[in-house]
């Protein structure tokens, strides 16, 4: 007889994993299934590597520049590249391990393999059609194989893969995805970045600490085009500053491959053609969930543009079957996977005053450098939707901390509604903005008014001060500029 859970979880990214932990904390039996690698993306491929990757360049390009901190470091700092990597990979893999660490503790069975919804409440789980990937610790104990399982909630958080574009797929040997961009056997001398999202331009970022010649090239007016037009205008003068080349408004419309480079013909706003060649390319335009061969069509489950439709609750139109994660659609972000994994499981269980996941309080960080990180509505956004708004701005240039870490090209940006005093949004460029955000985040969540916020003390010397005078510029009241 097929073994019964109350919860079964067909992914074990941040959005399922998460979601099996809680599940458990609230009594549920509860079993997850992995095909790959546990983590999910996030761990293995996303997230965590890429920082990873990232520290190691952070720290190249501190190097390079000690002599501006009266430091005295002999020749120019360079990467042993083949030792980066495996530090990033070695990061995964501690985090890997730490999954199947958190599923034995909160006896949560791991199935291996790969799920099928055959019907509401149950599922077949067949041979993977993935190999396991490195890195994968020793697979977890309490694990279970193939077979039929049923559960009364079935949870598919099976994440997304790299979109591809017709005529520019990725081959993995010239034109690569983000699996061949992570582990690089060696340093391209020139790379092409096509598409400028927070993938791309992390990427693009990370390679040109390493001394590769880097081109970026975005078919919107602006790189990272979900952020806010002022700070995407400061952090890439940061980036040209730093040896990349950027060209927006430019499509690559078709790429001639040699042995080892290839040639990218690129469409500018002016209808001008014009040919790159570099050694590599990085297709970065975008994801797409993974929603085939799950068995959706046969038991109903709605999907729209390639991810699955959902309420605010993970339920889908088909009672008992529920979609978290970046399979459930955009902002496609591991914190927003693991809050609908929990949000969706307390539902299930029953829990009172469970709210839903408002999608508009969801932040998003890109660790480039500089960083930008942002939450709410873009001024543009805010202004498209009617608000009236009152916009305060302050520049890193104005403060200490900032200056002290020679850090001083950097913005905060703020803005409210003029009746109201809503915080709407708030956009930030610049050294350790990734961490500073949450504070808005916090402050949008309690709904604080601008009067609470000027009333907050912040620590002095941070650069979370930026974050108050930016609040005080609103309302004409800025005390350092
Ligand atoms: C290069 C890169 C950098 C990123 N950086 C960040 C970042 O800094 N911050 C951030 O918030 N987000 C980042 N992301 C996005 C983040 O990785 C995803 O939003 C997150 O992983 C989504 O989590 P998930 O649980 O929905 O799915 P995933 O992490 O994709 O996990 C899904 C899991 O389901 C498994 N699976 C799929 N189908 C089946 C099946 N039929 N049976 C069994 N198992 C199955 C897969 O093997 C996988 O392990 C990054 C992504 C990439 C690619």
């Amino acid at each position: 007889m097929a073994e019964n859970y109350d919860v079964i979880i067909i992914g074990s990214g941040p959005g399922g994993y998460v979601a099996a932990v809680r599940a458990s904390q609230l009594g549920l039996k509860t079993a997850i299934v992995e095909r790959e690698h546990l983590g999910g993306i996030c761990l293995n491929w996303g997230c965590i590597p890429t920082k990873a990757l990232l520290r190691s360049a952070e720290i190249l390009d501190h190097a390079n520049h000690a002599k501006d901190y009266g430091l005295v470091l002999e020749g120019k700092m360079s990467a042993d590249v083949k030792a980066v990597v495996a530090r990033s990979r070695g990061v995964s893999a501690r985090l890997n391990g730490g999954v199947g660490f958190l599923m034995k503790k909160n006896k949560v069975d791991v199935i291996w393999g790969e799920a099928k919804i055959t019907k509401p409440g149950e599922i077949v789980v067949g041979k993977s059609s993935k190999p396991v990937v490195e890195p994968q610790n020793p697979v977890p104990k309490n694990i279970k194989g193939e077979g039929t399982y049923t559960a009364k909630h079935i949870i598919i958080a099976t994440g997304a893969r790299p979109r591809a574009l017709p005529g520019i797929e990725p081959d993995g040997k010239l034109i690569w995805t983000y699996f061949e961009a992570m582990k690089p056997a060696a340093l391209p001398k020139s790379l092409i970045v096509m598409g400028s999202g927070a993938i791309g331009i992390e990427f693009a970022s990370f390679y040109r600490s390493m001394g590769v010649d880097v081109t970026v090239v975005e078919v919107m007016p602006t790189i990272m085009p979900v952020e806010d037009v002022e700070v995407t205008a400061i952090a890439r003068k940061q980036l040209e500053k730093r040896g990349m080349k950027i060209l927006t408004s430019a499509k690559i419309t078709k790429v001639e491959k040699a042995a080892d480079s290839l040639t990218a013909h690129v469409e500018t706003a002016d209808g001008k053609v014009q040919q790159i060649t570099a050694d590599r390319m990085i297709s970065a335009v975008g994801v797409q969930g993974n929603i085939e061969n799950l068995g959706l069509e046969a038991v109903g489950v709605k999907t729209d543009r390639g991810c699955v439709v959902i309420d605010g609750y993970g339920k889908t139109n088909v009672s008992g079957i529920y979609a978290i994660g970046d399979v459930a659609g955009p902002p496609m972000l591991a914190h927003k996977a693991e809050h609908e994994g929990v949000v969706c499981v307390e539902k299930i269980a029953g829990l009172p005053n469970v709210h839903a996941t408002d999608k508009s309080k969801v932040p998003g960080c890109t660790y480039c450098n500089p960083q930008v990180a942002s939450v709410g509505l873009t001024e543009a956004k805010a202004k498209e939707a009617g608000r009236d708004i009152r916009v305060g701005r302050f520049s890193f240039a104005a403060n200490g901390k900032a200056i002290a870490l020679g850090e001083d090209q950097g913005l905060c940006k703020v803005i409210f509604d003029k009746k109201t005093g809503e915080l709407l949004g708030a956009h930030m460029v610049g050294a350790e903005v990734t961490e500073l955000i949450q504070g808005f985040v916090v402050a949008m969540n309690l709904e604080t008014t601008e009067e609470e916020l000027m009333h907050t003390i912040f620590p002095h010397p941070t650069v979370s001060e930026t974050m108050k005078e930016a609040v005080l510029d609103a309302y004409g009241r800025v005390l350092n500029a």
